[in-house]
């Protein structure tokens, strides 16, 4: 079985000032190549050469500018992002409650509908038994309804 290995995403560093900066890149982050989020070249997988030129690129710069002039907007939009994540984590517990309470009534109405099939069969049985008794037949129509209803249940 083959393992896909999928490229990373870069991570810029940041300087002591705090400032997000380009680093040098190692052979063993670049093994499977890697993608950066700067948008110059969508999907492009780079290795360790090329990248090096991509991180010169004006889009690249523009990219790193960005990311230093919206530091704060990050903290903030990583706080909203932060409080998605608690009111899907609520909203996922939620939804599996239901759907283990669903699964529970599903049990429930399955053992009910073998119950009642049990009963239908055992009455199915007495009616038949009972015409044969009293030496009439069974009206056809009724004798069709049945069949109907037994062919409906799989019994
Ligand atoms: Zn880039």
């Amino acid at each position: 079985m083959d393992i896909i290995v999928e490229p990373d995403y870069y991570t810029p560093s940041i300087d002591k000032n705090g400032d997000y900066i380009d680093r040098p890149l190692n052979n063993d982050e670049i093994r499977y190549g890697v993608k950066c989020h700067c948008g110059s070249r969508k999907n492009m997988i780079y290795c360790l050469s090329n990248f090096t030129a991509h991180t010169k690129t004006k889009r690249h710069i523009q990219w790193i500018n960005d990311m230093n002039n919206n530091k704060k907007n990050y903290y903030a939009e990583n706080i909203k992002l932060m409080e998605l994540v608690e009111s899907q984590k609520v909203i996922i517990g939620r939804l599996d409650l239901e759907k283990r309470a669903l699964q529970r009534e599903v049990v429930a109405k399955s053992n009910t509908i073998d119950i009642l099939s049990e009963i239908i069969k055992k009455y199915k049985t007495k009616y038949i038994n009972d015409f044969d008794l009293m030496d009439c037949d069974i009206d056809e129509n009724v004798s069709d309804d049945i069949d109907k209803i037994f062919e409906n249940i799989n019994i």
